[in-house]
């Protein structure tokens, strides 16, 4: 028998002046695309905004339905949006803000983000702001997703 072990490296930052310039920046997008949510029935805006390798940054926000099933989150549509309009561009990073306290990407979104960071073969930032300024940053997909399903697990 053995035993493995799954870490989560987190950096937590409580002030701004802590912050990378780009960092702020991406965060500071991300926080601007809440505006742009649709959500009447949760009433949880959320915005997150990608940086990709050419600098290029790249918003999204959830966008939610009456069947509550077709809603989409904020990272999602943020990656569909790159998809669509930065075809082949990596990820570099993306950040989260929402307006309660420092929530993480839903399993979903973790596993779209998972099969992005697959195709690209380099790490995507995860950068996760609260209401209160408060900043969480974690180096990969991968440190959030331990034991993650792969393309290579369906051959
Ligand atoms: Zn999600």
């Amino acid at each position: 028998m053995k035993q493995i072990e799954h870490t989560t490296l987190i950096t937590v930052y409580e002030h701004n002046n802590e912050l990378a310039a780009a960092d702020a920046e991406l965060l500071q997008r991300s926080k601007q695309a809440m505006a742009h949510s649709h959500s009447p029935y949760s009433h949880y805006p959320v915005g997150a905004a990608l940086l990709l390798e050419d600098g290029t940054i790249v918003e999204g926000s959830n966008q939610e339905n009456a069947s509550f099933p077709l809603g989409l989150c904020a990272e999602r549509t943020a990656l569909a949006n790159s998809a669509i309009n930065h075809r082949g561009k990596a990820v570099k990073a993306i950040a989260v803000s929402v307006g309660t306290e420092v929530a993480a990407p839903c399993g979903m979104c973790r596993q779209a983000l998972l099969e992005q960071e697959s195709i690209q073969d380099t790490p995507i930032r995860i950068l996760l702001r609260g209401g209160d300024e408060t900043v969480y940053a974690i180096g990969s997909v991968k440190e959030l997703m331990p034991l993650p399903f792969y393309s290579k697990n369906l051959r």
